[in-house]
């Protein structure tokens, strides 16, 4: 069976031109979808450790593709990012989130807040947004704090005066910045001394062993530690069970976010979500 399974996997493996056209044509899908409306945001609740309150939610874009199915993010987010599309998804995940946002303010906690994920080529990009955003949000009567963003490390180790001023407009708006997938990539913590940092979001491959693997304890406390002596707040990803909670809580981390609590779900199912555990 491995043998075959061998023979399979190279008969199968595509060229770079096919793989370059597959790319091209998800992109042209990719196109039609978002001008037919068929990308839609979902939200994933972030869960206060301590209280079980509902404080935040992670926005995360959907494609469901009529005649594939469901498409990954990881699988068109690059792609988008490399064609420009990425903006267009950009303003899309921000209106919605805003929408909502706005709504749940009113509806289940004045302080509510929503984490909108920026990858480095929409936050450099020379049309950045974010003084529209700064702008939009004023103009819906909420202020900055109604909105995270979630940048990775990338993004702050080669940072230039631009993505600087970018980050320091963010943070005068109110608008709070977290560094996505702490711990994976880099190891320079340099930045965190640079740049104010509200959040950091522990990677899953962190926590997905938790109970198992004492150094990835070690490594999540370690991070918990330094972290809470350098200001920031940290949120723990990928949190599937009640013992990675437990071990989390005793780190004393200060938001946990995963398939425990809930996967990402549609706005109109997440207002329902929310609701429930509002009234509980
Ligand atoms: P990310 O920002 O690290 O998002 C977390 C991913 O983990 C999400 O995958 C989420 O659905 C998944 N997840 C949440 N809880 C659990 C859990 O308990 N277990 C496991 N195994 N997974 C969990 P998703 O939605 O497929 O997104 C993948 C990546 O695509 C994101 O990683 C982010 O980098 C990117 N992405 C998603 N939406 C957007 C967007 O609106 N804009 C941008 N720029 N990137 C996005
Ligand atoms: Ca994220
Ligand atoms: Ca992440
Ligand atoms: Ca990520």
């Amino acid at each position: 069976a491995k043998a075959a399974g061998r023979n399979r996997f190279s008969y199968f493996t595509p060229n770079l031109q096919t793989a370059a056209l597959a790319r091209l044509r998800l992109n042209n899908e990719l196109r039609s979808a978002i001008a037919d409306k068929q990308l839609q945001v979902y939200f994933q609740p972030i869960v206060e450790t301590d209280s079980g309150i509902i404080r935040k939610a992670e926005a995360l874009i959907r494609w469901y593709q009529p005649h594939k199915g469901w498409i990954s993010p990881l699988e068109f987010i690059p792609i988008a990012e490399s064609s420009g599309q990425i903006h267009a998804i950009g303003e899309l995940v921000f209106q919605e989130s805003v929408r909502w946002v706005s709504q749940w303010r009113k509806t289940i906690h004045p302080d509510f807040q929503i984490s909108i994920n920026q990858s480095p080529v929409e936050f450099q990009n020379e049309n950045s947004p974010y003084t529209g955003w700064i702008a939009y949000l004023e103009q819906q009567g909420l202020p900055g704090q109604a909105i995270n963003i979630e940048i990775t490390e990338g993004l702050l180790l080669d940072a230039d005066n631009k993505v600087a001023s970018r980050l320091i407009g963010f943070r005068d708006a109110g608008i709070q910045v977290a560094i996505d997938d702490f711990g994976t990539g880099y190891s320079a913590l340099s930045y965190l001394k640079k740049f104010d940092i509200d959040y950091l979001k522990i990677d899953q491959s962190f926590v997905r062993n938790l109970s198992e693997d004492s150094s990835d304890m070690a490594l999540c406390e370690a991070i918990i530690m330094m972290a809470h002596k350098l200001g920031l707040q940290v949120v723990a990803e990928g949190v599937e069970n009640a013992e990675q909670e437990q071990l989390l809580r005793s780190a004393k981390c200060d938001f946990v976010q995963g398939y425990l609590y809930s996967k990402p779900l549609p706005a109109s199912e997440f207002d329902h979500f929310l609701r429930q555990a509002a009234s509980k």
